[in-house]
């Protein structure tokens, strides 16, 4: 009820993903057991920027956990189109290769579409081909986006009622927005989608039963933007004076909304979550498992 105080929840993304780890642990366990290989993600690197290196350890890293193989192939930022096109195109014709991961964002000259779409749709586990988005727009099975599929995993385990809700989605990207509001879409909501040319953004954040936030601007949803009770999750990710930031005012929606994902141990180990979860549906596509 308008004006009525909540006691808010902070979703601690980090316990959900290492319970779904743990389930994709024995997942892996089993076909091993049963004499099969392990998952394995091939992932590509052109150039040596240190954000993106550490995104990938720390995918690899989640892999050897739940105890998947991964690959790492390494280019020079000068690499050229046929260079990069060859790995992916060497991934996709490696039977033991089950998912394949092109880390962006891409050198300038490169363009993402271009190298993300020769990605097998088989091992698309990033579900940023044409092939996957084309899927989820209609409404058919696909490997889902990560961080999409980790938002809608993160309100199914909160108890979010996603049927009949408002949602508000603002950033329109393909990584994170335009998935989003699909699956919100699919999932029975009422989803207006916002971007940096919408018109009164506040009022349109305050009417949201479910608020996602994937802008990258520090603190643009303050305490006055939330409806009493919503879901807030807080996709975004920005340095202020080198301290990592993210689209919420966390503090400002205490005791408004219903729920809230921190900046931290919220919506990021879902997105490698997820990632591991395609690969392991990829593997047991393509092997019949
Ligand atoms: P993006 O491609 O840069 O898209 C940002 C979107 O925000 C655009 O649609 C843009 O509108 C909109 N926007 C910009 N300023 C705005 C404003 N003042 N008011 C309303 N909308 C505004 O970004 P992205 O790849 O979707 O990522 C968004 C954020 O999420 C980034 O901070 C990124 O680092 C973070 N992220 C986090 C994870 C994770 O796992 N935690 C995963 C992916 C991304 P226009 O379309 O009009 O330009």
């Amino acid at each position: 009820m308008p004006g009525t105080a909540h006691t808010t929840v902070v979703v601690d993304g980090l316990a959900l993903a290492d319970e779904i780890r743990k389930e994709l642990a024995e997942q892996v366990e089993h076909h091993r057991a049963a004499g099969q290989p392990a998952p394995c993600l091939a992932v590509v690197l052109v150039g040596d920027d240190p954000a993106s290196k550490s995104y990938i350890s720390g995918k690899r890293r989640a892999c050897a956990r739940v105890g998947m193989e991964s690959v790492q192939h390494d280019l020079p930022a000068q690499a050229s189109r046929a260079q990069v096109l060859d790995v992916v195109s060497r991934c996709n014709a490696d039977p033991a290769v089950d998912g394949i991961l092109v880390q962006l964002p891409l050198p300038k000259g490169l363009d993402p579409h271009d190298i993300t779409g020769a990605i097998d749709p088989a091992k698309d586990v990033d579900g940023l081909t044409p092939h996957s988005a084309g899927r989820l727009l209609l409404g058919l099975p696909s490997l889902l986006p990560c961080t999409p599929a980790g938002i809608m995993k993160i309100l199914e385990r909160y108890g979010v009622d996603c049927a009949g809700a408002r949602a508000v989605v603002i950033g329109r990207s393909n990584i994170v927005g335009k998935p989003i509001a699909l699956l919100l879409q699919r999932a029975n909501s009422t989803v207006t989608m916002c971007h940096s040319r919408t018109r009164e953004l506040r009022e349109l954040c305050r009417e949201a039963d479910i608020l996602v936030s994937a802008v990258g601007v520090p603190r643009l949803v303050r305490g006055d933007w939330v409806k009493p009770g919503a879901a807030v999750i807080d996709v975004g990710v920005s340095q202020v004076d080198g301290v990592l930031t993210g689209d919420v005012d966390t503090e400002g929606v205490q005791g408004i909304a219903r729920i809230v994902t921190p900046h931290r141990r919220g919506v990021g180990p879902m997105t490698i979550t997820m990632l591991l979860q395609n690969t392991l549906r990829a593997y047991e596509a393509r092997r019949g498992a």
